[in-house]
């Protein structure tokens, strides 16, 4: 039985879907004006994994995910585009002029990191620029209905209107009235009210016309807009950073349920920040990390999505080069396993004893139907790979076994979702020789198992023999 940890309800939710069968998952997506950084992707990796392993369980899968392209850029953000940036985006913004151009960028650039982390593409990326119609249509109802009001081309969400505000965060008027931090407006009626649509300033390069003014809309509406026209009115899963609570979602939940009557999202899933040197990520603090520093500092996309399936999404995570460091062992620990076991699969071993694998798979699924608990479906693993390199070292793991374990990664790594390197570089007339080497090793022929090594040395590939049976790497 799935449980999913509600921000909603603060307690842990047994997982009904909405309609038997389907789940319908919204994950707010990248702002397409800047690279994303490992923060984000922490948050896409939830999203991820809690579709993955939805689909494990049979679910049948739609996730959105939009594109916040909706660019508050004037003429000068464009040309000078130096505020403290970095080279490459100094570089994109003198290259590509339009807020488009530059949306177009970075939006590929997100489509590439995900690509690379191995996150399942949502079945719909939908941008903002292109639903400011259906956003208007939101906005006017809300007017109508007595929940928003226009003054002098800006239009507000009366917060005031609506009793459950700051269900989700924890940010009641009340206590709201005690001094958040809110965005100031002259035309607002009470300060904690917040924008759907604002009038324009002249230099501004991307705006609308509207029954209100030419402007733009605010920044909550779009993801209220985007999930009531691909998901309809009530979501199963909604995703985001913890930092996307409040205002963010509060705001969604407002504007989305005064408009349709109906509740907006059924479980609220946020991932906790990550932390770098202690500290929140931010460029003027300059411990912003994307993926690219962590590939030219040697390691791969894949180290880093162990690294964050290591920690729970609902715990604070510190990123250290050390922790990446540990994760990038776990990986190859993992390569080798699995190459190892393809090798034994593809002989005619046979032994008396069979591995069980059905504990391992009770308790990979028991860890992950507890609010998709990766790290301790992470430890599930490396205690199989140890038990079963046990049997490898002793030399009694059986070709049946190692298919029986091949078959249960096939599934675990379907929610995991590692690219492994050796199953897709070792040729096949490589591990045709390291077959041959086995059996003659087998057969106690060193003469002939030591030759084969060389010639699979000659071909680019170290053997290495070790405790926990052979293993076979591209020589670096
Ligand atoms: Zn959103």
């Amino acid at each position: 039985m799935l449980t999913l940890y509600n921000t909603f309800s603060k307690t842990k939710e047994e997982f009904v879907s909405l309609n038997p069968g389907k789940v319908g998952i919204y994950s707010c997506g990248p702002t397409v004006y800047g690279f994303i950084h490992i923060g984000n992707i922490r948050a896409y990796l939830l999203s991820d994994t809690a579709r993955r392993y939805l689909e494990y369980t049979g679910y049948e899968v739609r996730q959105i995910k939009n594109i916040t392209d909706v660019g508050h850029l004037t003429d000068d953000d464009i040309n000078q585009g130096d505020s403290g940036e970095d080279k490459i985006e100094k570089a994109a913004l003198r290259e590509k002029k339009t807020p488009e151009e530059i949306a177009r960028f970075y939006e590929e650039y997100f489509k590439q990191v995900e690509k690379e982390l191995n996150i399942i593409p949502a079945h719909f990326f939908p941008r903002a620029t292109a639903h400011v119609p259906q956003m208007i249509k939101i906005i006017e109802s809300l007017i109508e209905k007595g929940f928003a009001y226009e003054k002098n081309g800006n239009v507000f969400f009366d917060v005031t209107k609506f009793a459950d505000y700051g269900k989700l965060s924890g940010n009641t008027l009340e206590s709201l009235k005690v001094g958040a931090r809110l965005e100031e407006h002259p035309d607002k009626k009470n300060p904690w009210d917040f924008a759907l649509w604002l009038k324009a300033p002249i230099e501004h390069l991307m705006k609308w016309q509207s029954p209100w003014s030419s402007g733009y809309p605010g920044w909550h509406i779009e993801c209220s807009a985007m999930s009531t026209e691909y998901l309809g009115n009530t979501i199963d899963i909604h995703t985001g950073g913890e930092d996307n609570i409040f205002p963010h979602h509060e705001a969604e939940i407002a504007q989305t349920e005064c408009y349709t009557g109906k509740q907006f999202v059924r479980y609220w899933l946020h991932n906790r920040h990550l932390l770098v040197d202690g500290k929140k990520m931010s460029k003027s603090k300059g411990n912003l990390y994307t993926l690219d520093d962590i590939k030219e500092n040697g390691f791969s996309a894949m180290d880093l999505r162990l690294l964050f399936l290591s920690s729970h999404y609902r715990s604070q995570m510190e990123f250290s080069w050390q922790a990446l460091e540990q994760a990038h062992k776990n990986i190859q620990k993992i390569n080798d396993f699995i190459l190892n076991l393809e090798a034994i699969a593809t002989n005619n071993f046979v032994f008396s004893n069979i591995f069980d694998t059905s504990i391992f798979k009770e308790k990979f699924q028991l860890a992950m139907d507890d609010d998709l608990n990766t790290p301790l479906a992470l430890s599930n693993l490396y205690e199989l790979i140890s038990q079963a390199n046990g049997e490898i070292a002793a030399e009694q793991l059986s070709s049946d076994s190692a298919k029986k374990i091949l078959s249960l990664w096939k599934k675990m790594n379907s929610v995991f979702g590692f690219i492994l390197q050796g199953q897709a570089e070792v040729p096949e007339e490589i591990k045709q020789l390291i077959r041959e080497r086995q059996y003659a090793r087998e057969g106690k022929d060193f003469q002939k198992s030591d030759d084969l090594r060389n010639i699979i040395e000659k071909k680019g590939y170290t053997v290495e023999d070790t405790k926990d049976g052979m293993k076979i790497k591209i020589a670096s």
